[in-house]
């Protein structure tokens, strides 16, 4: 069974994820808006990816007797000023959720909760993975700078990313 503060940390968790989900929804129909189809699909993949995420989470919580709490979820962004300024904030917004993980890992060693620290390893290597992806395309798109037929060129090559795996149904 859960301990009521890893509950609290895992809902809120699963609170960041289903945020995440909702930010790239919210940054591929701005792509869809300004003409880059291949950045938008690149996001919705994200975006169900993120919802995966949160599925995970709420999957455990349930398996260990614990109550899943869904809270509101805040409005996102919904304009940018540029590509780059929108997958820089993309960036640092994985960052922060790397940062959350970390934070609910530490607690887990606190409170001696070892499955829930064996259940994290996946969001662990998950996150090096995700930090990667989204930076390779900020990087991507300083060497694009302003010109047109790069950008062109770097949307199609966004748009090859296939659709997520769906959510398991186990919970
Ligand atoms: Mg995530």
């Amino acid at each position: 069974m859960l301990s009521q503060n890893m509950q609290d940390a895992l809902n809120g968790q699963i609170n960041e994820e289903l945020f995440s989900a909702y930010l790239y929804a919210s940054m591929a129909s701005h792509f869809e808006h300004t003409s880059l189809p291949g950045f938008a699909q690149w996001m919705r993949v994200q975006s169900e990816e993120e919802l995966v995420h949160a599925r995970k989470l709420v999957t455990y919580v349930n398996n260990r007797n614990g109550q899943v709490i869904y809270k509101a979820i805040a409005a996102p962004q919904t304009d940018w000023a540029s590509p780059l300024a929108a997958l820089q904030d993309a960036y640092k917004h994985e960052c922060h959720i790397s940062e959350c993980i970390n934070k609910l890992q530490s607690l887990s060693l606190k409170l001696n909760d070892h499955a829930t620290h064996a259940f994290l390893e996946w969001f662990v290597t998950e996150q090096v993975e995700e930090e990667a992806n989204v930076d390779k395309t900020v990087q991507a798109l300083k060497m694009v700078a302003d010109a047109p037929s790069g950008l062109f060129l770097l949307d199609r090559e966004m748009a090859q990313r296939s659709a997520a795996p769906p959510a398991p149904a186990t919970d």
